[in-house]
Parts: structure tokens; C-alpha cells; sequence
């Protein structure tokens, strides 16, 4: 028997003994799961609130029409697969692409168009946008937030006039001047790839790269239970135990041991803990106090069946216009067929001051897609759902405030990892896969061969942010 369940008896009646415990069990949680194993422990125990494995990877089904939470893509090249294999042949091949609805009114190449944004808008627009990126060169004063970082490489006129400022603040959930710049230098790279002239020259030298060799994949009509389950199983035959659907009152620490006192049923224990769940949440379960509670993004999808002339072919539509909360709609008939004719899609909407329901962000959805001449005809809602914690906002300071409370859990030895226990916006399970090994010292035996693939698929999504969530 293992030393740590002796002493457990000892100091913590009824209460079992695992090597680690893991809160969450998202990507991160399982990615941290299947890297335990491997480091050659027996006994672990994942707990999550949810009934199911996957985390926020959520979909809902209704009357023979399926959707996911967000737009959701993922790659056959992914790290994810390194550690669940068997989850390959689970997903569907689909063929995404990507526009974008500008301030004109107009379906356009996404995240930029040269064609529609600068050189069709005539002589005087062009004039101007030039003006002003000379004078964002010229004038550069501290770049001290995301907007001063877009303005820099852009310009504030085609900033404005291409719906970017907008889609930003709709996005992060704040205006760009009020984003952190580390945020932009981490995440919007693809701005000062795609505007500095250094870039530019480089790229007509460059040949061609060969075609892009990963697969898209969405999950199966099922949904994520049905994906997940055989790593589910993998995992349970490694000696790990799932406790899903537990709402964890409190973790208390002996000398020894991490507690974990569920709402209702057995407690657990084991000497490590790992977690994935909010920095807020899991202050709060440990019961330290926290000066200032981190913001997170409260999403609300709207899920419709369609039947009319919807007046764009990409099947992942972004909005930069000037007005409305919805951020992105994916198209799901285009990937699963379409059910009694009708067509169907998730809109992503940031809830705000102003929407904050279901019901709210419909109508102004249905207000929106009506003045820009989109979804002409039959728009029928089947059903929506609201997602708390869907991301980190990152208000000035927010991610030196995060590395404070990621420090002060481990102070109190838990390790805190995730997109949300790391307070890192990661926009992939490709990204949330990769730091989950690296926050727990694991590099994966990788093939020779799966590298230079890698390679180009990050920097692809560094370029086009259009994979993220
Ligand atoms: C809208 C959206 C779109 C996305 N699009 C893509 C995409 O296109 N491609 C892609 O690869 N990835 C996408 N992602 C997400 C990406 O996969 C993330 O990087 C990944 O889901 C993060 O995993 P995680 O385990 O860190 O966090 P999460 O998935 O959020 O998991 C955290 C877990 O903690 C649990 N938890 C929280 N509080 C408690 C508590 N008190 N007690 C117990 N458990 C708790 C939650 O139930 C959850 O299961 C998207 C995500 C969202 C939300």
C-alpha cells in the first residue's frame, strides 16, 4: 500500500489517497492526467463540476440540430493526439472558411482586405489611411495598450475603418485602450507580420510554402461525450478516477495532504494538487482571500435554424462592424448537413452591461443581421445557453495581478495551470496541450517527422487568429 494512504488513514478518516488530484477536467486537466501517467504515477483522481469530460469544448443538440458553444476547429496534427490517439477517428473532416462583416456592410476577407478595405475604398481613403500610418511611424509615443500596439502598425484611420478597434473590444470585453500590451504583443503579432514593410519584402522573396498539409476536424454529430469517452477510458484503465459532476465545497491541507470536501459524498486526498479551474474559484475553495477577483468573459450563445438566401458563403463569419455584441457565428449544417432543409448556426455573443440575457442578445442580434442585409428569411432561435469563465479579460495589470495569485496558490502548494488557471488566454487545445506539458516538466517524445508541420501551423496561428476561442 502506498505510504501516503497509511498516514491518510491516520489524519484523514474515510478519505482516500491519490498521488495527485486534478480540479478540472478541460484539456489542461486531462493533457496534466495523461502527463502524470506517463511520469509513472498509479493513483489519480479528476474532478470537475461538469457531468462531462472536455470542459468548455461544450455542445447542444435539439429537434436533429447540433451546435457547439463557439466555433471549435481542430487539427489532426494536434499535440492533444500525442496523448489520446484514439480520439482521431472520432472527428469529422470539414472544409472551414472565414469572412468577415465590415463596417460597410460587406462580407470580406477575414481578419484583413486589402482589395475591399484599402484599394476599392478610392484615391482620398487610401490618401488617408497612408497619412496616418506615416504619422502612427513618425509619432510613436510609449505604446502602453493594445490600441496603441494596433494603431502603431495600422493607423488609426484603417484601425477604425476596418472594424478592428470594434472587433477588439468585442473580443477582449473592453475597449482597446483598455487592454493590456502584453496581451497584444502575444496575441495580435499577425497585425505587425502583416503591416511592417520588413515583412512584406520578405514574404514576395519567399517561395510559396507548400500547401498546409494538417486536416481540419470538427467533433462528431454526437458531441464531446462521444469524442472524449474513449480518453476517458484510456485514462481510467491508467489508474485514473473521474469524479464528474462534483460541486466541491472546500479544499483543506494537513501537514500532508490536500483535501478535497465535495458538497456531497466521499472526501479525497493526496499529497499534490493540481488545478485548472479559476484562480478565483480556487482561491476560494482554499479559502484565501483575494484583494482583487480576476474578470472573465461571460459568453452567450445563440443557436438558430435558418431557412433563406443567408447572403455569404463562409461557413465562420466574424463581425467588425460598428455595432453589436455578436462576435462570431459558425455554420454548423455546413459541416453536419443541413436538418429538414434548414441550415443552422451558433452566434457567439460577449455579454455586457446591455445584454445580458439570452433573449436580449437575440433581438439584437435579429436587428443587426436585418441592416446588413444577412439571413433574409425564415430565423428561427432553437435554443441558447449562457458560459461564465468562457476567458480571461485582461484589464491594465491583470496578468502581473494573476502572476501575484498563481504565486500565492503555490505558496499554499498548489499548482495552477490552464487557460483559466494560468489566467492565459489560449486560444487552442494545441496551446492549452503544450503548456500543460511545460508547467509539469514533460516533453513528448516527439516524431522527427511531426515537426516542421508544427512549426508552420503555429506560426499560421499567430497570423491569422482565426482558430481561437
Ligand atoms: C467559445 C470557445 C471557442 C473555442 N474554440 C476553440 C477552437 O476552435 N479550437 C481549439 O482547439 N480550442 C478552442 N477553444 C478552447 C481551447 O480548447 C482552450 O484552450 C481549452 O478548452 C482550455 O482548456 P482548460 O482545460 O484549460 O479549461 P476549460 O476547458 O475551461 O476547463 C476548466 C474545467 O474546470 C472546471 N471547473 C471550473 N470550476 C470548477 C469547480 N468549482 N469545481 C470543479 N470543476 C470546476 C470546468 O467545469 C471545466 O471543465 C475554445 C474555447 C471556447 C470557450
Amino acid at each position: 500500500m502506498h505510504d501516503s494512504y497509511e498516514l491518510q488513514q491516520e489524519t484523514v478518516s474515510e478519505a482516500e489517497a491519490y498521488d495527485a488530484i486534478i480540479l478540472g477536467a478541460g484539456i489542461s486537466g486531462l493533457v496534466a492526467a495523461s502527463v502524470l501517467v506517463r511520469q509513472g504515477n498509479r493513483r489519480l483522481a479528476v474532478v470537475d463540476e461538469y457531468e462531462n469530460i472536455g470542459g468548455n469544448h461544450i455542445d447542444w443538440s435539439a429537434n436533429g440540430f447540433t451546435f457547439d458553444v463557439g466555433s471549435l476547429v481542430f487539427q489532426d496534427d494536434s499535440p492533444l493526439l500525442r496523448h489520446f490517439p484514439e480520439l482521431l477517428e472520432h472527428y469529422i473532416h470539414i472544409h472551414p472558411t472565414w469572412g468577415r462583416l465590415n463596417p460597410q456592410r460587406k462580407v470580406t476577407r477575414y481578419p484583413i482586405s486589402v482589395a475591399d478595405d484599402i484599394l476599392r475604398a478610392g484615391p482620398l481613403v487610401i490618401c488617408r489611411i497612408a497619412l496616418s500610418v506615416i504619422h502612427a511611424r513618425l509619432w510613436r509615443g510609449q505604446l502602453r495598450n493594445a490600441k496603441d500596439f494596433a494603431t502603431f502598425w495600422i493607423g488609426s484611420y484603417l484601425l477604425k475603418r476596418s472594424g478592428l478597434e470594434n472587433y477588439m473590444a468585442r473580443f477582449y470585453g473592453l475597449p482597446p485602450e483598455h487592454i493590456d500590451l502584453e496581451l497584444a504583443e502575444k496575441r495580435m503579432m499577425w497585425i505587425k507580420e502583416h503591416s511592417s514593410l520588413r515583412s512584406l519584402l520578405k514574404k514576395m522573396r519567399q517561395k510559396k510554402l507548400p500547401h498546409m498539409q494538417n486536416k481540419q476536424l470538427a467533433r462528431p454529430k454526437a458531441g464531446y461525450a462521444a469524442l472524449y469517452e474513449p480518453a476517458r477510458r484510456g485514462l481510467a484503465e491508467n489508474g485514473v478516477t473521474f469524479r464528474l459532476g462534483t460541486q466541491i465545497s472546500k479544499v483543506e491541507k494537513d501537514e500532508q495532504h490536500f483535501i478535497v470536501i465535495p458538497a456531497h459524498g466521499e472526501r479525497i486526498a493526496a499529497k499534490r494538487m493540481i488545478s485548472t479551474v479559476p484562480i478565483n474559484i480556487a482561491h476560494q475553495l482554499c479559502g484565501l482571500s483575494q484583494e482583487k477577483p480576476l474578470k472573465t468573459i461571460t459568453l452567450i450563445s445563440l443557436y438558430f435554424s435558418f431557412s433563406g438566401d443567408r447572403g455569404f458563403a463562409q461557413s465562420i463569419l466574424y463581425n467588425f462592424s460598428y455595432e453589436a455584441a455578436w462576435k462570431r457565428l459558425t455554420i454548423y449544417s455546413d459541416f453536419y448537413g443541413r436538418t429538414d432543409g434548414r441550415e443552422y448556426f451558433a452566434v457567439e455573443v460577449v455579454s455586457n452591461d446591455t445584454i445580458t440575457s439570452i433573449e436580449l442578445a437575440e433581438a439584437e442580434f435579429r436587428t443587426h443581421v436585418a441592416g446588413n442585409n444577412i439571413f433574409t428569411g425564415d430565423l428561427r432561435l432553437e435554443g441558447g445557453q449562457i458560459l461564465e469563465n468562457a476567458y480571461p479579460i485582461y484589464t491594465h495589470g491583470a496578468p502581473a495581478e494573476a502572476a501575484r495569485q498563481i504565486e500565492r496558490l503555490k505558496q499554499f502548494g498548489i499548482e495552477s495551470f490552464g487557460r483559466h488557471g494560468a489566467f492565459n488566454y489560449q486560444p487552442t487545445a494545441r496551446v492549452s496541450t503544450l503548456e500543460a506539458e511545460w508547467a509539469l516538466g514533460y516533453r513528448h517524445p516527439e516524431p522527427a517527422s511531426d515537426a516542421p508541420n508544427r512549426e508552420r501551423h503555429d506560426k499560421r496561428l499567430e497570423l491569422i487568429p482565426c482558430e481561437s476561442g
